[in-house]
């Protein structure tokens, strides 16, 4: 985040008459981000409309002690030269008091630039350095295109502009981006608030920047690809720009955004964040933090006067009414494997950003490859990946291509190296080749502002590499989902420690801290609680301070030792989750202190199944990601079973040649089958009878992401 508490951009226009009432491109747009939340977007009909607004935000901004950077989408300053030539100074400023004098612009956009742009090529010799006007104003003295002037001596550009051929000169008056017009019309605004301000207001790189309001100079079109990707479908693409551009300031880095207000050339001024795109970029792509909504209190409520939920019911619920209780934030790609996308991801650019050649060989216009025995004369030099030949191949030759080499000017098809034949200055082959054989498109695999990630997608390491390919090198991605996991029991003990008659060590714990853990969250371990309901409140409260979710494990059920459900029932938001479900006896699912509770059974066995098949959905909406249910497929049974209706069972189970096996024993203590086995059979609520080679749902350990 920028050290500016309100970030303002603003895209100027030079019209001469009101913009239309209804909202529409050309005209003014200033898009307004205020501690680097999403920005809004205001419409200006004139240019007083927008000046007296800009007045009364700044006030007001000031009022509060904060600080305000303003962008203007026009030039500052002007060709070296330039200020000295028409007030005595090269001071920028001296110039801009100048304009504020000479320009006068009505409240209906009615204006004098045409005679303004007159007086000042009357300052130079030659024909000036303005042109362009409608046809009706043209004369001797302000020529209609450029190729009319000579002898006025100011460059044509400005070092800023000097690698964007994408900017307009300044010098240009109408037509196209007439941002000749637009700082003539501008910076006598400027100038105003200067005066308005005072020393409370900064223009860097005229000056250094100050604690106050700082105008700098911005030019949308460097992060037009992020703009593209975040223009919504109906919106006026202005109107993105000056959003898109304000969240990007507000989400820099405060360092990195005071090092680009240092840039730049204190004549001729500079735009801000030029030669850093990729960061602006980078920085557009960040959406603004939104903190979720908590819960609602019956987010575990399921249908009344049923006495057991089939486990359907009992998901549906889950996946109904649980939503992401985490934050998001932006993290460098290469950190971003196995964590939850916070939004839909648009690509930044192109996969391939250009046409390219597929195979080595040699490119050529489509139409030279139509005959039959081919000769073509090559051109000098080669292209290569990441090095391009940097010039057009005349119609009828070839040239030497390298896999990955954008296609020269002049070629759109290859043939491959095995199918021909070279010398120094030729190159034969059979023809005819079809057109545009053995290339690539730009953009055939990704386009631009396209979406190639949907948000709440756990990123694989694929997606990091479409990712880097569509021009994103960090991503918005939820907050890891602290998952608090303790332990219930007078009878348990830490692993390892020496035990007394009755007691038992913690299996349930490891296991499930271990779990969070491979689900891609953060647990948190809280440690053994006795079977003391003042203990468990405590812990309870400390749990709901540090985590988003709590796991328990044991005293679930309804007994005098049942402290879990008894607590949770005493809050007020406690659900007996009666699952008709083996293993697995009821679970307690409740809100302490609107932090959700999976009070899941006590023995280990039934413990891990539900963990697998309740928790593991559940935590993952919690965590923003979407909800997947685990994929099974059917096996041939190496077993036999009959099952009465009523509960769905899950038995331990792996695959042996081909077949399901199922551990011997059902016996819900034996901790031993579940590291025997290597995925669930999952048999259906109804009644059934398994005998050997019947089709049984297998679902792997592998499909709950273990
Ligand atoms: P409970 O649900 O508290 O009645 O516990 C059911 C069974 O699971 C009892 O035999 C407990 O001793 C056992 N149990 C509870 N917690 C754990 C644990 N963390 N590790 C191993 N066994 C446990
Ligand atoms: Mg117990």
């Amino acid at each position: 985040m920028t050290g500016f508490d309100t970030v303002v951009v603003v895209d100027w226009s030079a019209r001469s008459a009101p913009s239309p009432a209804r909202p529409v491109a050309d005209a003014i747009w200033i898009g307004i981000a205020r501690n680097g939340g999403p920005a809004e977007a205001r419409y200006f009909r004139t240019r007083a409309a927008a000046e007296a607004d800009l007045v009364a935000l700044f006030e007001a901004e000031r009022a509060e002690g904060r600080r305000v950077l303003a962008g203007f989408d026009f030039p500052f300053g002007y060709p070296r030269g330039f200020a000295r030539a028409v007030t005595g100074s090269d001071d920028p400023f001296a110039l801009w008091a100048w304009l504020a004098d000479a320009v006068e612009d009505g409240p209906d956009n009615g204006n004098n630039r045409w005679d303004v742009a007159r007086t000042l090529n009357g300052l130079f010799p030659g024909t000036g350095p303005f042109w362009g006007c409608p046809a009706g104003e043209a004369d001797a003295v302000l020529p209609a295109r450029g190729t009319e002037r000579d002898g006025h001596g100011m460059p044509e550009r400005r070092r800023a502009e000097a690698d964007l051929p994408r900017a307009q000169p300044c010098w240009k008056l109408y037509t196209t981006g007439s941002v000749g017009s637009q700082a003539l019309l501008g910076l006598p605004v400027l100038q105003r608030l200067r005066s308005r301000f005072g020393a409370e207001l900064t223009v860097p790189p005229f000056e250094a920047a100050g604690n106050g309001i700082v105008l700098a100079e911005v030019f949308p079109s460097l992060i037009a690809g992020a703009v593209a990707a975040r223009t919504g479908a109906d919106e006026i693409k202005d109107r993105a720009q000056v959003r898109v551009l304000a969240e990007a300031l507000a989400a820099l880095p405060s360092d990195a955004l005071d090092a680009m207000l240092a840039e730049g050339d204190t004549e001729e001024g500079w735009i801000l964040g030029l030669g850093h795109e990729a960061a602006l970029i980078e920085a557009a792509g960040a959406q603004p933090t939104l903190a979720p909504p908590p819960l609602r209190d019956d987010c575990f409520a399921l249908p009344a006067g049923v006495e057991w939920t089939p486990v359907d019911t009992a998901l549906a619920t889950l996946r109904d009414r649980l939503s992401p209780v985490v934050a998001a934030s932006k993290v460098p790609l290469a950190e971003a494997a196995g964590r939850v996308l916070a939004a839909d991801l648009h690509a930044l650019r192109p996969n391939p950003p250009e046409a390219n050649t597929a195979v080595d060989g040699y490119g050529f216009a489509a139409e030279a490859g139509q005959g039959e025995e081919i000769v073509l004369p090559l051109v000098e030099g080669r292209a290569a990946a990441g090095r391009p030949l940097g010039r057009a191949v005349p119609a009828g030759h070839a040239v030497r291509v390298l896999t990955g080499a954008a296609l020269p000017e002049g070629v759109d098809t290859v043939v491959l190296d095995e199918d021909t034949r070279a010398d120094a200055t030729r190159v034969a082959f059979r023809g005819p080749v079809k057109p545009r054989a053995n290339t690539r498109r730009a953009g055939e695999d990704v386009q631009t502002g396209a979406c190639v990630l949907p948000g709440g997608r756990v990123l694989t390491p694929a997606d990091l590499a479409l990712a880097a390919a569509s021009g994103h090198g960090a991503l918005p991605v939820r907050d890891r989902l602290r998952v608090a996991v303790l332990s219930t029991g007078d009878e348990i003990l830490e692993p390892g420690e020496p035990v007394a008659p009755g007691q038992i060590h913690d299996a349930n714990r490891p296991m499930l801290l271990a779990l969070a853990d491979r689900w891609g969250h953060a647990g948190l371990d809280l440690g053994r609680v006795p079977d003391d309901r003042n203990e468990l409140r405590a812990r309870f409260d400390r749990a709901a301070d540090e985590a988003h979710v709590i796991v328990t494990s044991g005293g679930a059920s309804a007994g005098d030792e049942d402290h879990v459900s008894a607590l949770l029932k005493e809050a007020g938001a406690m659900q007996d989750w009666r699952i008709a479900l083996k293993p697995g006896r009821p679970l307690a699912l409740g809100l302490w202190k609107g932090v959700p509770v999976f009070g899941l059974p006590g023995n280990p066995v039934a413990a891990f199944v539900c963990a697998l098949i309740f928790a593991r959905p559940a935590f993952a909406r919690l965590a923003g990601a979407e909800w997947t249910a685990p994929q099974g497929f059917d096996v041939p049974a190496a077993f036999e079973k009959r099952k009465k209706p009523g509960r769905r069972e899950y038995l331990r189970a792996r695959i042996r040649e081909g077949r399901a096996e199922v551990f011997p024993s059902e016996g819900s203590g034996r901790v031993s089958g579940l590291s025997w086995a290597e995925g669930l059979v999952e048999l259906p609520d109804g009644a059934l009878t398994v005998t050997q080679g019947d089709p049984v749902r297998y679902l792997p350990f592998s499909s709950f992401g273990l």
